[in-house]
């Protein structure tokens, strides 16, 4: 298969060869030579690596009732979005919720090899943070509670140990022991849902923490303006972080500092969206909650000003980045796949164009006013598993 397109805003376009699904040869482009996909002024990139992601297209897998070929249909929907690789998140709940929901995507990744492939790992939001109304968003206040690591090794056992990520709150007396032990075990440990102290959250960073899940959220209304948990996190350089760039989670002002301050190599865009992704604007009943989805992709409980949570798309924070922050196309898209791809340890099979890598990547096209990317295809192991059939240039 050959694939052609340029690899950044400014780059000239390339060739990337690939046989038995890996990328075997990368050159300028070669005009006389038929491309399989892609084109002159079209561009490639790594496929996107989604850290957090509750659900999709009405697929809820913080519901453990969910059967695993509906799992399967979210993750064969995701990749219009050009996700590639993504870490299914489980949010507080109690013991046996939690059991459930993690053995459920289990038995989806057993019984669909594409889902396997397309989740290196799953992500354990919670339930070991702060219980403190906004500090602990929309998770439950009841069922968060103190790092156990025997009940994490109960969910490691319930899921076949593919727990990757965990999102915890650092100020638990047990929780630098936890940390210490999570990350020899080869867990990546987020702080996230947090009201730690500045100096706590250095302790946290030598004792193993490495990201700061969705920096900015999942924080109080009002914080002291200098010693608070905001600027500790932004400025320890031991910690990546992710961000929810949909214009609803963080101020457009909010995110260009934010990203300046941590920096393009760092910096993570995850998408956070929960079942009602996907589906358009309109009312929409997720369990027993109804949310109601604006136009512009605010999710809220009808009626008030809340939130309840993201139907953000990769491609399109990739695209918010670039508008918001001023970032640069090809510092977006490492935000959105070889930085994730690089913290979880799985750049070295996928992530990035090089030969000898596993051919996951994505074709795309940008508008004429540069507010959306139109991913074209999206290929995994080198086999096109999605084609934007019906493409267009509006904005
Ligand atoms: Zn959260």
């Amino acid at each position: 298969m050959l694939i052609r397109g340029k690899t950044g805003a400014g780059a000239n376009a390339v060739d990337i060869r690939i046989e038995a699904g890996r990328i075997v040869a990368i050159n300028a482009a070669d005009a006389s030579l038929r491309a399989d996909l892609g084109g002159e002024s079209l561009y490639v990139a790594p496929g996107f690596v989604d850290l957090q992601i509750n659900g999709y297209a009405g697929i809820d897998w913080n519901d453990a009732t969910t059967p695993p070929e509906r799992i399967a249909e979210a993750v064969r929907k995701l990749r219009a979005t050009g996700a590639t690789a993504l870490y299914p998140t489980v949010i507080t709940g109690s013991r046996e919720h939690i059991t459930g929901c993690l053995a459920a995507l289990a038995r989806a990744m057993d019984r669909y090899p594409e889902v396997a492939r397309a989740c290196p790992g799953l992500h354990l939001e919670g339930p070991y943070i702060s219980p403190e109304d906004g500090a602990r968003g929309a998770h439950p206040a009841q069922h968060a509670r103190p790092p156990d690591w025997n009940e994490f090794r109960r969910w490691q056992d319930a899921c076949g140990g593919r727990i990757r990520l965990l999102t915890l709150a650092p100020e638990w007396p047990e929780a630098l022991d936890f940390i210490e032990r999570a990350a020899r075990s080869g867990v990546t440990v987020a702080l996230g849902h947090t009201a730690a102290a500045p100096a706590r959250i250095a302790e946290a960073v030598r004792a193993g923490a490495r990201m700061s899940t969705h920096l900015g959220n999942g924080s109080h209304a009002v914080l002291p303006r200098h010693e608070n948990y905001i600027w500790a996190q932004l400025a320890e350089d031991g910690l990546a972080a992710s961000f929810i760039a949909d214009g609803h989670h963080l101020p457009p002002y909010v995110l260009k500092c934010l990203l300046r301050a941590k920096g393009a190599e760092r910096s993570i865009l995850v998408t956070d969206a929960i079942a009602a992704a996907g589906l358009g604007a309109g009312r929409r009943r997720l369990g027993d909650v109804e949310v109601e989805v604006s136009d512009a992709g605010r999710v809220s409980l009808p009626g008030t000003p809340y939130m309840a949570g993201s139907v953000l798309e990769m491609h399109r924070a990739v695209a918010n980045a670039v508008r918001f922050a001023g970032v640069q196309l090809d510092e977006a898209l490492s935000m959105a796949g070889p930085n994730p791809a690089k913290l979880m340890g799985i750049d070295g099979e996928s992530g990035s164009i090089q030969t000898g890598r596993r051919a996951d990547l994505i074709v795309f096209d940008r508008d004429a006013c540069n507010l959306h990317l139109q991913i074209l295809a999206t290929v995994i192991d080198g086999e096109t598993v999605y084609k934007n059939v019906d493409a267009n240039q509006e904005c």
